[in-house]
């Protein structure tokens, strides 16, 4: 793959007219990241008057590939081997450089996940293109795909074109897109792609599983958050007590976990976790950009702070002005008589 000139790239645009979804699996299901991004390779497809061909590579995986297929691809292709049960970025890396060079999309799109952020990189130096990351939204423009991606904490959205590189490789952000509704029934290709070990130069001698909690924030439904307003380790335990109460997962913004109210995996935020539940509930939190930027995908916000000029009021949908420590526990018992 090279670089194009801006008359050449046109001409390619008319050439290059698929999109090529990566779509990572956990535990032999799809991520899911994974199906948002076939809505918005969907829109881009019409566009291009290309198709929309989802890429699986693993083990054990034909179910996941099938979900693919019921959402919204095209075209399945489903690589499985058992050298691909688990994640190496080597492997996978060849194995999708083999797929774009062969299948000529116009745009690859991964997940950003901690793997997809790995791997879209690592695959754009190998292709010499361009990539372009925490991408929000997409549309087309004059025949050219326009990636929209937040700058500084998500204060300024920038958009991006890619002038001259195809194939053009997005990281899109997890909860930026919705699933497609309509059941659209694609295909499942399989193929065998074999990586020689001559090109494999990582070698994983062992994989050492941290024993930590299980915090999946960014799949979570319901999120209910601590910021420093709760005050204490002892007032951050009604934040938990909600959270359990509603069936969701608890949240924090940087300052509640370096006072050790809280681990790290629980950080909601430019740089712990981006989320998008139904429903986030934010208490003794400000807002500050770094944090409201890992929130903005959530349908519905609700905030609890005392000060009534604190930011996250502008984000949020239902705002409450009071002490969380005492407002917290007269929510619980209501949602216990209920
Ligand atoms: P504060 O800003 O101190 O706000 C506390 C709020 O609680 C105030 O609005 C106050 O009015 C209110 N309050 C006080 N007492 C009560 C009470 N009794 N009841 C109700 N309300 C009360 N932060 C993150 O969260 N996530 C990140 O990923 C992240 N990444 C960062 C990355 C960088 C590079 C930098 C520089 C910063 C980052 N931060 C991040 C930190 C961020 O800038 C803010 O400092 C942080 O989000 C503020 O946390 P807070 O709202 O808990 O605390």
């Amino acid at each position: 793959m090279r670089k194009y000139s801006k008359e050449e790239f046109a001409m390619n645009m008319t050439e290059y007219k698929d999109i090529v979804v990566y779509i990572e699996t956990a535990d032999k299901s799809p991520v899911k990241v994974g199906l948002e991004m076939l809505s918005p390779a969907r829109k881009i497809a019409e566009n291009t008057g290309g198709k929309v061909r989802a890429v699986l590579i693993g083990d054990g995986i034909r179910t996941a590939a099938q979900k693919a297929a019921e959402s919204g691809a095209d075209e399945v292709i489903l690589i499985e081997d058992p050298q691909y049960e688990s994640f190496h970025l080597d492997y996978f890396t060849n194995v999708m450089e083999s797929v774009i060079k062969e299948e000529k999309p116009v745009a690859v799109l991964v997940g950003g996940t901690q793997d997809g952020k790995d791997l879209a990189p690592r695959l754009a130096a190998r292709l010499k293109t361009g990539c372009v990351s925490d991408v929000m939204d997409l549309r087309t423009e004059d025949g050219k795909i326009v990636y929209t991606c937040p700058l500084y904490g998500g204060t300024v959205l920038q958009d991006v074109v890619m002038e001259t590189s195809v194939p053009q490789i997005a990281v899109l952000r997890s909860g930026a897109f919705k699933k497609t509704e309509e059941a659209q029934k694609g295909t499942i290709t399989e193929k065998k792609v074999p990586v020689t070990d001559e090109k494999v130069r990582l070698n994983i001698k062992d994989a050492v599983k941290e024993i930590s909690e299980a915090v999946n924030l960014e799949e979570a439904e319901v999120i209910v958050s601590g910021g420093r307003g709760m005050g204490s380790k002892d007032n951050f335990a009604l934040v938990k007590e909600l959270a359990d109460l509603l069936g969701g997962v608890v949240g924090a913004t940087r300052p509640a976990i370096e006072d050790g109210w809280i681990s790290r995996v629980h950080q909601v935020g430019q740089s712990g976790k981006i989320v998008a539940p139904k429903l986030y509930i934010a208490c003794g939190i400000s807002g500050a950009t770094q944090h409201v930027s890992g929130i903005m995908n959530s349908d519905y916000i609700v905030a609890i702070n005392k000060d009534e000029d604190a930011p996250i009021f502008e984000v949020a949908n239902i705002g409450i002005v009071g002490n969380a420590v005492n407002v917290l526990p007269v929510m619980i018992e209501e949602i216990r008589k209920k």
